[in-house]
């Protein structure tokens, strides 16, 4: 399959990882739009949230068990926002399920 987040899993293209364990991976997002932006992607392969089912929603959960270490860990150290697009109205660009961890500065408001 050709997507570049299995590929970051598998090691042939290169990321500055940040966290890994045997389910998740998370690493810093090759084009940041905020002092900490880091990505944090399943080692499975679910394309988006429209992929996310009773028998692999484990993994989302351990995800988000631990987007807060990872954000602090990173500077994120007065709060943080996580976002996933979903599809071509948000602009999803790569079809590998992931969660946007951005923080170290006020973000702006407008989410859009
Ligand atoms: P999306 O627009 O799908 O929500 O976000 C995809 C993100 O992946 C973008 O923020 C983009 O900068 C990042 N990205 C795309 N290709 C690579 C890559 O090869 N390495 C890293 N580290 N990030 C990537
Ligand atoms: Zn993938």
């Amino acid at each position: 399959m050709d997507c570049i987040f299995c590929k970051i899993i598998k090691g042939e293209i290169p990321s500055t990882k940040v966290y890994e364990d045997e389910k998740i991976l998370a690493f810093k997002d090759i084009n940041p739009m905020a002092p900490v932006h880091v990505l944090v992607i399943p080692k499975e392969h679910i394309p988006s949230c429209d992929g996310i089912t009773a028998q692999n929603s484990a993994v989302v959960a351990h995800i988000f068990e631990n987007i807060p270490e990872i954000a602090k860990k990173c500077g994120c150290t007065n709060g943080y926002r996580v976002i996933t697009n979903c599809g071509d109205d948000a602009k999803q660009s790569v079809k590998h399920l992931h969660f946007h961890i951005l923080g170290g500065k006020s973000l702006p408001e407008n989410m859009g």
